[in-house]
This record gives structure tokens, sequence and C-alpha cells, in this order.
């Protein structure tokens, strides 16, 4: 995100205020070139000696009403666009403020940021309120006196336009100085500012010191530098105005002797009257552009650290669009018994576990705990209801699929006729050697193992191990494949307190971020489900 993608997109969201401000803006600036034009075809009129009609003296006073009335709705419009625009880049910026890392926090000092969200916005504020939109608007009231001015006299044209840059250059000239000793004001009172309340904190020491001639000479610097400072401004400003009005006297003056003199600026009564209107409006702009552009300078220089502060790297996660929790297993109305039998083991259960939530199952023995954990495993299907596992009938899972989506740890370990290796492959040609040793490893099982004749390849036999062992090597069995769902019954039950810490280690380990149902007092869950 950037401020100027921040303005397109503010821009097509508000279409109608920016073409409307568009209308306003030209109709502003035609109807200001009106009451000079009908201003010159009243003088005509009455230089002909011809009379006055009502309609042109109303017209004349009804299009310069007008022309207030537009220039006062334009400066609302363009105020109004500018708050949108402002709006717009401090909600960019503080959706960025929501998604930095803590980091950023640590690493910058917290005024900076906020001068950024305050100073810097206000500067893209003025960029509109004004800075481009008035300089356009400006440009264009410029462009278009010259334009009427080159329709009714040539000579006049060639005046203004010669003078133009130079009066453009001073313009320039005198606010860059003014705006340089404005500064140089504003810095020597922060200093004033500053060294008072230290003076007089201090006065002790001052006196002590003997430091009083040293402080005064202090306080007079700044003083007299804020001083000469404000002088320059108050020199600049009493200077300009002066200027500008004797210039355009002079060009009036000069037009209205030519007029006489030379053909070539010859013109009527009216267009003279016309002229000197528009002569007399024409510094007004120029005077404006130059600020504008000021205004304008200050907000690039705006933009630019707003830019650096939207292009900080964010935290992985955008809070904006939450990834959305999904049900890992869900149970509606599940009904169960097993085939034959009238009884109903389960009745009419209902919970959903959400995906990354660890629940743990209770309930008294025969109950139907692991009835249901291997309902859920996809072993049976209930009798009436529903169960799905991440959106899927877990009885339908294709067999490659079954071992990535479920883990599921029996209550007691089930030898299958092969080595130690193929009790966790379970003869799946999918799962690789490596993925079976990490699964070892991650029960902490792969040391014992290793240390086996044959390592992994060791007949397994029910000997083999101890019933700890075996457990883990459940474990093992579950998570081979990396499930994200893990079923856990009762495993820790029949184990001694040292194995029992063993595997609930392992388990820990091997639940990571994973889901967990579990049937065990131990494992404490987040939640817990009473069957
Ligand atoms: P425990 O705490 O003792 O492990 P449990 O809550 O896990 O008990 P289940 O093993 O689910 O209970 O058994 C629930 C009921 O279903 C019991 O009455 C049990 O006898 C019965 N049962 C379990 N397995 C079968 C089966 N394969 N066929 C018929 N009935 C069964
Ligand atoms: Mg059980």
């Amino acid at each position: 995100m950037s401020v100027a993608k921040i303005i397109i997109q503010t821009l097509r969201r508000n279409i109608i205020l920016t073409s409307g401000m568009a209308a306003v803006i030209t109709a502003a600036i035609v109807t200001s070139l009106l009451p000079p034009l009908i201003l010159e075809r009243m003088i005509n009129l009455l230089a002909d000696g011809t009379g006055l009609s009502l309609l042109t003296v109303f017209s004349y006073f009804l299009t310069a009403a007008l022309s207030g009335i537009l220039d006062a709705f334009k400066e609302v419009l363009i105020n109004a666009f500018g708050q949108k625009m402002t709006h717009a880049v401090r909600t960019g910026m503080t959706d960025k403020l929501r998604r930095l890392p803590a980091s950023y926090f640590t690493d910058n000092d917290p005024g900076a940021t906020a001068s950024r969200i305050v100073g810097d916005v206000s500067t893209v504020d003025g960029l509109f309120t004004s800075g481009i939109i008035s300089m356009a608007a400006d440009l264009c009231r410029v462009i278009s006196i010259l334009y009427v001015v080159l329709s009714r006299n040539a000579g006049l044209f060639v005046l203004l336009t010669a003078v133009l840059p130079f009066i453009f250059l001073f313009t320039r000239r005198v606010q860059k100085r003014m705006l340089s000793s404005q500064l140089a004001n504003r810095e020597a009172a922060s200093e004033v500012n500053q060294e008072i309340p230290e003076t007089i904190a201090c006065l002790r020491t001052v006196r002590i010191l003997h430091g009083e001639a040293f402080m005064e000479k202090r306080y007079g610097t700044s003083i007299e530098k804020s001083f000469q400072a404000q002088r320059k401004t108050n020199f600049y400003d009493a200077v300009y105005s002066p200027v500008i009005v004797s210039v355009s006297a002079l060009i009036t003056g000069i037009i209205m002797a030519a007029s006489a003199a030379n053909e070539f600026f010859s013109m009527s009564a009216g267009t003279a009257a016309a002229m000197i209107a528009y002569v007399s409006g024409f510094f007004g702009p120029i005077d404006s552009i130059g600020m504008e552009i000021q205004n304008v300078q200050a907000a690039v220089a705006g933009v630019k650290r707003i830019n650096a502060f939207l292009s900080e790297p964010e935290m992985d996660v955008p809070d904006d669009n939450p990834v959305p929790v999904t049900a890992a297993a869900e149970l509606s109305h599940v009904t169960f018994s097993y085939t034959g039998e009238e009884r109903e083991v389960l009745h009419d259960l209902s919970f959903s576990v959400m995906e990354g939530e660890r629940i743990t199952l209770a309930g008294r023995t025969g109950a139907g705990k692991s009835t249901l954990v291997k309902l859920i495993a996809g072993l049976y299907s209930p009798s009436s209801g529903n169960i799905t596992v991440f959106g899927r009938n877990p009885v339908s899972l294709h067999d490659s699929e079954r071992r990535s989506t479920i883990g599921y740890v029996e209550q007691s370990f089930h030898l299958i006729p092969g080595s130690v290796g193929e009790q966790v492959s379970l003869h799946d040609p999918e799962v690789s050697y490596d993925e079976i040793r990490r699964a070892l490893e991650t029960v902490g099982l792969l040391e014992t193992v290793d240390s086996l004749p044959q390592g992994m390849d060791t007949p397994c036999t029910g000997d083999l191990f101890s019933q700890g062992h075996f457990q883990l090597l459940s474990i093992a069995r579950a998570t081979v494949k990396n499930p994200k769902l893990l079923l856990l019954d009762e495993i820790t039950a029949n184990l001694d307190y040292g194995t029992e810490a063993q595997v609930i280690k392992a388990l820990n380990e091997a639940s990571g971020n994973r889901t967990v149902i579990s049937v065990s007092h131990r494992l404490a869950g987040t939640r817990t489900v009473y069957v």
C-alpha cells in the first residue's frame, strides 16, 4: 500500500464528490471571467449613447454574485475532498499500525510514529485543500484570463505574458524568504521557551557560579535572533503588496497610454475597463500558486515519509482477514449401538472440536469413550446422526488420506507381524524410512531401536519392549504421517510413573499444534466433554 494507491482508491470511491468538485471549479473559473466581459459591454453601450437594459445590469450583478458563491462552494468541496483523503490515509496508516510487529515499536520512537500519523498526514491534507487542486484552479484562472485578454487586446496579452515570469519569480522569492524567516523565528522562539524554565530551575546554580551574565547573553542572543527573523518576515510581507499593486498600476498605465498612442494597443472604453479588471485580478492567483507550490513540496516530503512507514515489514499473520477457524471434528445427534445389540452406547451426542483445540473426553467405565473415539476415527458409522472430520465423513476417507488426517493411539498396543519399523509404517509403502526414524525420534525411541541388533529391521515380538515402550511405538505409528487430528485413548492408564512421564512428554512433542481429542484425565485439554 502506498499513498498514491490510497488516493486512487479514495478517488474511485468518491467519484461523485470528485466530479462535482471538478464541475464547480470549472464553473467558478468561467463565471469569474464573465463580469468584466459584461462590464465591457455596458461601458461600450454607454459610450455609444445607447441605453443600458436592466437585464444587462442585472446579469452583471448576477455573474459577479454567482462567481463569489461558486468560489465559496469550491472551497467547501475542496476541503471536503481533502478531509476524505486525510481520513483514508490515516485509516491506511492505523491499519498498518495493527499489522506491525512488536519490534517496530521497540526500534522506533513512538513520538516519530505519532508525528507521521498527525503531522505528515496534515501535509497531505494541505496537498488537496491548498495544494494541487487549488493550484490547478489558479493556473486555469491565469490561463483563461490570458486567453480572454488575447481575444480583446493582443498588446496587453504580450505585456502580461512578458511580465508574468518576473512577477512569479519575485513572488516565489518573497515567499521563500518569508518561510525561512518564519522557520528561523520558530526555532528562536523554541530556544527562548527552553531557556526560560531552564534558567529558573537552575537559578541557584547560576548564582553560585556567577553565570548571570552568560545566561543573560544567551537569552539576549535568542531573543535577538527571533526579533531579526520577525523583522524579515514583516519586511517581506510589507513589501510584497505594494510591489504587486504598483506593477498592476504600471501595466494599467502603460496599456492606457499605449491604447491612446498606438493602433496595436487601441481598444474601446469598455474593453479598457474589462482589461483593468482582469489585470487587477491577475496577480492574486499568481501569489496563490507560489504558496501552493510550497504546500505541494511539503506534502511530497510528507508523502515520502508516510510511504516509508507504509512499507515497513509486517507481521506474518495479517489480522485483517483472520484465518477462519474451522471445525476439526463435528458430531451432530450421534447415536450408536454395536451391531446386534439393542442397547445404545451413545445417545444423541452433539459437539464440535475446533481446529487446534485440545479436548478431553471423560465418563465412567463403559460410558462409551473408546467407542466414540473409534467413531471419530471412522472405524464405525453412527447408527443415526452425523460425524465429520475436517468436513469429511471419516468412514469414507481413502487409506492414503486417513493417516495424514487422523492419528489414532489405541488404549493398548496391537502388534502386527513384521519388523520394528513396520510397527510404525504398518507396511504402508508411502511411509518413508526417514519418516519412521523421525517419528521414533519424536517419541524418544530412536536410540532404543538403534541399539537393537538389526535396528529398525529387528523382527518385533511381544517381549522386545516394555509396555511403556510399546505405547511410545503406538504414538509413533499414529503420528508418522503427521495427522491433523490426534485421537488418544487412555494411553497412560496402565503405565508406571516414570514411563507415564515419558509417554506424556512424547505426546506433547507429537501433538504440536494439531487438534487433540484424548480420553484421559492426565493430558489436560482446554475443554472436557462428558460422555
Ligand atoms: P473404559 O473407560 O472402560 O475404557 P469406555 O468408556 O471406553 O470404557 P467403551 O469401551 O466405549 O467404554 O464401551 C462402551 C460399551 O460398549 C460397553 O458397555 C462395552 O461393553 C460395549 N462394547 C465395547 N466394544 C464392543 C463391541 N465390539 N461389541 C459390542 N459391545 C461393545
Ligand atoms: Mg475405553
